[in-house]
Parts: structure tokens; C-alpha cells; sequence
């Protein structure tokens, strides 16, 4: 229990600046004004859990590019079936969890942060004005950079819908079928998702490599599994092939056509041409070079802070995506990693009270993937190995490409208490 002096650390606003507000950075704004308002955070499952006993003034601004959560997960299917696309996407002042005086939107852009100071600059995408926002602590989780049709590049949710319905209409329209460069997580999903959508539809999907997710450090029955599962949706898989050349032969709106030529000399005629073979890029340019491994991704400690040679690192979180740590990037980490940065910073401010933080710690994860084929999905775990099955879509993605289990697990519906 604080001190009187302690208490009246506790009642000066502490300002927190959440730069990204998708899975990482929602969860962990969540799980800040859980805290500072006295009450267990949501994502906290310890039995005999206490809620803590002061409530803290705060002040959060989430900075997103978008207008909105965006489900990212849900797009190889959002791309290709506007109803689901329309349930993908809520922005946020539509967001029950989210309203409250004590969290504030902005569209915009964070551009740069000076750590010394704890300012950052943002480019307000409404005004496009940049302006400065002091803060106490920072949380980066703005992500990888993917390109279309990996992700849509709408920054509001009507562009989005249209987005979805061009593409939905491309692709109806392909009477040659479609072809998917790129046999990564992202190309066979969209390639389940497509048959799925349109059974007669011949959808192809080719890739340079001997396996399918030939870059993800799983084993080779996992990827053989995603293979035949894939192939008994009825997607046609070309392995060990790459695509050198792809000419337009028909350019008529209502009927176009490519023709595409493998490296052994194979002709391929398609309606619709997918590339799936993007390089995501980390999204850390607005971050000091010194936190920044060479590929740019934030080198976190375990707490989840700046490594200790940045000015103020203890100050600043990094969590998603955006962060070097072990184990294939996952939404599940992300939210996880918001939690855990969001109640370190909970431990901060308690701090300034005069009481010994507690800090939680990240284990390493390992490696573990789960891939939505369709009518049925295939997972890999060290514990349970490979498997597949409809009860393993059910499990991992619901009805709804994981929608509503994201959803639900933020608990988004449920109002802000005060
Ligand atoms: C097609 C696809 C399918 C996937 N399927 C799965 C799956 O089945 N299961 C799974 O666990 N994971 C899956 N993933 C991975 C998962 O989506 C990511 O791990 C997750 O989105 C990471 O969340 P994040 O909060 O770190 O970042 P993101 O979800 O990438 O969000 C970052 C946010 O930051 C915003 N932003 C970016 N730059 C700035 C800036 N400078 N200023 C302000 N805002 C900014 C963006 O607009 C965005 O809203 C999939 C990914 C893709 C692309």
C-alpha cells in the first residue's frame, strides 16, 4: 500500500502514447485502463488474482495509421467476399471497450519519437498537420509494412469496402481461373479461401520451392499436411517452379487474361493474377536507430522495454510484430505482448508511489503455426506435433477467419466502465 506522499504521486495524469492500435497496441491499452481503474486486466487468467487498490489517472492517445481495427487475419478471405469484408473492419469510435474520455484516437501517423524528451511527431492524416504529444511512456506496435493483396492498403473503412469489392470483382471475373504466386502462409490461405469461395473456379497456386512455407522453421510433415489439405480443396499446387514472365494477352475489362511462363517452360492462361511473395518490412522508421536490429526490428528486453542503451529506455515498450523476439509472428503474441508491456508500465507509475515493481516477463515462444485451408485447417505445435481437421478450424478460427475470437478475447463489445 502507498505512502500519503506516495498517493500523491498517483494523482498526477500519467500520459501514455500507444503507437498502433491493432491487436498489440489495442491490447494494451485495454489492459491499462483496466488497471488504472482499479480492476484485474482482462487478459490476466491467474487464480487468486488481486485488482489493484489505487485507481490512477490517465491519459491515453492511440496513433493508427487506420480509422479502425482492422482484423487482419480475416483477408485472404476479406479480398474476396465483400459481406465478410464489411464485418473486418469497425472503426474505432464504433468500438463499445474503446469509448471513454480517458482514450483518444488519432488517424495519423507517428513519424518520429526523441526519447530524450519523450516527444513524438505526428502527421494527423484528418488535418495533415503534424503535431507533437508528450508522454510518460510509449508503446510501439505499429507492425510490419505488407503490400497489396497480402493486405489492403485502405486507410479508412469505406476505401476498404471498395478495395474488397474490386478485388472480389477481379476475381469473379477471371474465367481463366486465378493464379497465386508464392506458396507462403498468406498464398495457401488465399488459395483455400478462393476455392472455398468458388468451387468451379480453378484456382493454381505455384511456388519456387520444393515445399510449400518453405521459409517457416517447421517441420517438413507440417508442410507435406498443408499440401495434401490443400490439394483435396482442389487447388492445383506447381512446386519447384518460378514464374519468369507474365504477358497480358486480353485486356477487355469483362475478359482479361495473362499468360504466365515457368522457369521449365510452362504455359499457364489466367483471369486474375495473385503475387503472394511480399517482404513485410518492419514499420520502426520513427524509432532511434540504436533500438533497431539491422532488419529494424525493435531489440526488446523480455520486459517488453528499449534495450538499455536508449536514452529513457525504460520508458518505452516495443510488442507485435514490431519486436525482435523468438517464435513465428502471431496475433496471439501481439496481444499478448500488450498485456504484459501495459501492466509493466502499471508497475511504473506504482513505482513513482514509492512500491517495488513487479515486472512480467516474456518466456521465449516457439515456433507454432496454425493455417486456415478452407473447410478444415492444419496446425503445428512442439507439443502436439501436426495436425488437421474441421474441429482445428473450429478451434482456431470459428466460423469467422478467427474474427470473433479476437474480438471477444479483447472483450470490444463490452463498455468502458469508468
Ligand atoms: C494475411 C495474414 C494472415 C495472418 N494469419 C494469422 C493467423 O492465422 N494467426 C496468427 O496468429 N497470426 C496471423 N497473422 C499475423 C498477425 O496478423 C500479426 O502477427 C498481427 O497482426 C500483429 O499485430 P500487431 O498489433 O503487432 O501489428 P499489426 O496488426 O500489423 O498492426 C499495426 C498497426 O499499426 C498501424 N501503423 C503502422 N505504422 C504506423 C505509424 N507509423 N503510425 C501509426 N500507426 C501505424 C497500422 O495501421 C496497423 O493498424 C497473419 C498475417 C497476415 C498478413
Amino acid at each position: 500500500m502507498p505512502s500519503n506522499e506516495g498517493l500523491a504521486a498517483l494523482s498526477r495524469q500519467f500520459r501514455v502514447l500507444v503507437a498502433g492500435g491493432s491487436y498489440g497496441g489495442l491490447s494494451a491499452a485495454l489492459t491499462l485502463l483496466d488497471l488504472c481503474g482499479g480492476r484485474l486486466a482482462r487478459f490476466n487468467f491467474t487464480p487468486d488474482a488481486k485488482p489493484p487498490q489505487n485507481q490512477i489517472p490517465i491519459h491515453i492517445t492511440v496513433v493508427d495509421e487506420r480509422d479502425g481495427f482492422y482484423h487482419l487475419i480475416g483477408s485472404p478471405k476479406a479480398l474476396a467476399c465483400d459481406q465478410y469484408a464489411s464485418k473486418t473492419w469497425i472503426r474505432f469510435q464504433d468500438i463499445p471497450a474503446l469509448k471513454t474520455p480517458n482514450l483518444k484516437f488519432v488517424r495519423g501517423s507517428v513519424s518520429s519519437v526523441d526519447c530524450q524528451s519523450k516527444t513524438a511527431q505526428i502527421l494527423d492524416l484528418e488535418s495533415k498537420e503534424t503535431t507533437s504529444e508528450k508522454y510518460d511512456f510509449l508503446i510501439a506496435g505499429t507492425g510490419l509494412r505488407r503490400v497489396f493483396p497480402t493486405v489492403p492498403q485502405s486507410l479508412q473503412r469505406d476505401e476498404f469496402l471498395k478495395e474488397a469489392w474490386n478485388h472480389k470483382e477481379d476475381i469473379e471475373k477471371a474465367r481463366d481461373g486465378v493464379v497465386i504466386i508464392g506458396g507462403g502462409a498468406v498464398g495457401v490461405e488465399m488459395a483455400a479461401e478462393l476455392k472455398v469461395l468458388d468451387p468451379q473456379r480453378k484456382i493454381t497456386l505455384v511456388h519456387s520451392r520444393d515445399r510449400l512455407l518453405s521459409a517457416e522453421p517447421l517441420p517438413d510433415d507440417f508442410k507435406e499436411r498443408v499440401y495434401s489439405v490443400l490439394k483435396e480443396t482442389g487447388v492445383e499446387v506447381i512446386l519447384g517452379q518460378r514464374v519468369i514472365d507474365t504477358t497480358a494477352v486480353n485486356t477487355d475489362a469483362e475478359h482479361r487474361a495473362w499468360d504466365l511462363t515457368l522457369a521449365n517452360g510452362t504455359k499457364l492462361r489466367a483471369g486474375h493474377v495473385m503475387s503472394a511473395i511480399s517482404k513485410c518490412e518492419p514499420t520502426s522508421s520513427y524509432l532511434p536507430q540504436d533500438a533497431l536490429n539491422q532488419e529494424g526490428f525493435v531489440k526488446i528486453r523480455s520486459t517488453l522495454q528499449f534495450p538499455s542503451n536508449v536514452t529513457n529506455a525504460e520508458s518505452h515498450f516495443a510488442i507485435g510484430d514490431i519486436a525482435q523476439w523468438t517464435g513465428i509472428k502471431r496475433c496471439g503474441a501481439a496481444m499478448h505482448m500488450g498485456h504484459y508491456a501495459a501492466t509493466n508500465i502499471h508497475q511504473l507509475i506504482l513505482a513513482e508511489a514509492g512500491l517495488k515493481p513487479e515486472f512480467l516477463e516474456l518466456q521465449e515462444y516457439p515456433a507454432v503455426m496454425g493455417i486456415a485451408l478452407g473447410h478444415s485447417a492444419v496446425s503445428y505445435s512442439p507439443a502436439d506435433g501436426t495436425q488437421d481437421g474441421e474441429h482445428l478450424l473450429k478451434s482456431m478460427f470459428g466460423q469467422d477467419m478467427g474474427y470473433s475470437i479476437c474480438w471477444n478475447y479483447m472483450r470490444l463489445s463490452e463498455p468502458c466502465q469508468a
